[in-house]
């Protein structure tokens, strides 16, 4: 049995993130979800799914202990 790593492979992250559009159904509700790092800054892009406008409050997600 061999163990692949794929350095190449985009790191992902559980993000929350929260849209802060005007005017949006889904403004400060925060949304947790998985995201994938992108070659070029910003690292991580979220897109409210309620605008559609791009979310920059990408905050890591901590489960509570
Ligand atoms: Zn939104």
């Amino acid at each position: 049995m061999t163990v692949q790593t794929d350095e190449d492979e985009p790191a992902s992250a559980v993000l929350v993130a929260t849209c802060h559009t005007y005017g949006c159904p889904a403004d400060g509700v925060p949304c947790v979800g998985t995201y994938y790092a992108n070659a070029e800054e910003p690292t991580y892009r979220g897109f409210c799914m309620r605008c559609g406008e791009t979310i920059t409050d990408l905050v890591p997600y901590e489960t509570a202990a």
